[in-house]
């Protein structure tokens, strides 16, 4: 677009005259902002940097490599991670963004260059370094956007030349947010920032960000100030994020921690924490609670004890749910009960409670109880047994006298299931008779009914 505001012009101009990004700033880049690989086989090392290959302490099978973990490239001398692959020969690292914070006359500036790296065993590394987006603002002010047009979808890149961009870039982060407020995957450490900026605590030790949102919310946003001061890097990650609400809901248990100067390293693992001891009602004002030792371990034994309460209350629904099901399955398959087939060590049982078919289900895993087969009107339900331990469950269909399916563990068929097929469809005709009886018994009963009123 060309600029047609007296701001765009003096922007577009400003940022022409922007020098390129240098030789310091671009091995900066190349060396944190990147992984530094190398494949291992059997034979040998390849350094995904340099092309280098050598062999080494290769044999990736026993333990002592396996304890191996990085390396430095006898070449280049870049500290590589190994990473054993057989057969791997190439890694792509693609768009990583990083910032350049600059200013520039009373213009706060954010340059974002995306970086991409291509590796292949044996080769070079093949690395670009693109300017992508720029963000011109002065504070609580409009921003104007000087970008690559941005591909349609999430970080598919940017095309076209370095314009000004029509753009609504929004200071908060969420679901349709503008395409053009960026994260910034690294921040160039060198920063220069506007006063204002200064003061209010901003400082290049963030790693991680989206810039404007930053820039903005700094100024507007007393708790991003706090955070800032108080190094709570991670928290203030999430304040900018989407995940905002957070903050504001534990505010008081964060307050504490800064008191503390306790440093919340994952700010993600700790806010599941506090929701946790929320669960369990604990108090969270208390440092016990909200600055523990070690935070992973606090929070996987409170996960732990919520699952067992989770179970617990899952084992009671089980037996109300059981309690209310066992007099209706009575009613319906009482006239069953007692039946029994047998065939030397094979037997085959009808199942003469609710209980049963959730024991069948944790048998053999399958899902006779949760789908409530026990409801199913014309249903009829077997355990077939060796030495009375259950091998298959099997289902019958009683209106149409077929057997449905018989399964044992994980839905597959034992290796009775032939035997079980043969016995219990030479005892169908017993099955029937029992429906036969009581049939029968109901159209007495119900002639015995008109007679009277007869
Ligand atoms: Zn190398």
């Amino acid at each position: 677009m060309r600029p047609k505001t007296k701001l765009q012009v003096q922007v577009f101009e400003l940022s022409r005259a922007l020098p390129k990004i240098t030789a310091e700033q671009k091995q900066w880049a190349l060396e944190k902002c990147l992984k530094h690989v190398a494949f291992r086989t059997k034979k040998a090392i390849s350094c995904l940097d340099c092309g280098h290959i050598w062999t080494g302490p290769s044999v990736n099978k026993t333990l002592l490599s396996r304890l191996h973990t990085s390396c430095n490239c006898p070449s280049c001398g870049v500290k590589l991670e190994i990473q054993d692959s057989r057969n791997k020969k190439k890694l792509d690292q693609r768009h990583h963004i990083i910032a350049i914070i600059d200013v520039v006359k009373e213009f706060q500036v954010t340059r974002f260059f995306e970086l991409n790296s291509h590796h292949k065993v044996g080769k070079k590394a093949c690395q670009y370094l693109t300017e992508v987006v720029q963000h011109w603002f002065v504070p609580n002010g409009k921003v104007t956007v000087v970008a690559r047009m941005a591909a349609f979808g999430y970080n598919s890149g940017f095309t076209g030349d370095l314009e000004i961009r029509p753009s609504n870039v929004s200071p908060n982060i969420g679901y349709g947010v503008d395409k053009y407020n960026i994260y910034a995957d690294s921040i160039y450490p060198k920063v220069k920032v506007l006063p204002i900026y200064k003061r209010n605590g901003f400082t290049a030790k963030i790693k991680r960000t989206y810039p404007y949102s930053l820039f903005m919310n700094i100024l507007t946003d007393s708790k991003v100030e706090t955070l800032i001061k108080s190094k709570q890097f991670d928290l203030l990650a999430t304040r900018l994020g989407s995940k905002k609400h957070l903050i504001d809901q534990y505010w008081n248990s964060i307050k504490i921690c800064i008191r503390q100067k306790y440093i919340i390293k994952d700010a993600g693992v700790w806010l599941d924490y506090l929701e946790l001891l929320r669960y369990f009602e604990r108090d969270l004002r208390s440092p016990k609670y909200t600055c523990p030792k070690n935070l992973h371990q606090a929070h996987n034994q409170l996960v732990t004890k919520k699952r067992l309460v989770q179970k617990l209350k899952e084992a009671d629904k089980m037996r109300q749910q059981i309690a209310t099901a066992e007099p209706i399955y009575k009613l319906e398959k009482e006239k069953f009960f007692g039946l029994r087939f047998s065939d030397g060590n094979l037997t085959i049982k009808v199942l003469e409670s609710v209980r049963e078919f959730m024991e069948e289900g944790d048998t053999h895993h399958h899902c006779i109880f949760t789908n409530k087969y026990y409801k199913n009107k014309y249903s009829l339900c077997f355990s077939a047994q060796i030495k009375g331990v259950s091998v298959e469950t099997i289902e019958v269909n009683i209106d149409s006298m077929k057997i449905i399916q018989s399964r044992g563990m994980q839905n597959k068929p034992s290796k009775f299931h032939d035997r079980i097929i043969e016995l219990l469809n030479a005892n169908l005709p017993l099955i029937k008779k029992r429906m036969v009886l009581k049939s029968s018994k109901n159209k007495i009963s119900k002639q015995q009914g008109l007679a009277s009123v007869a």
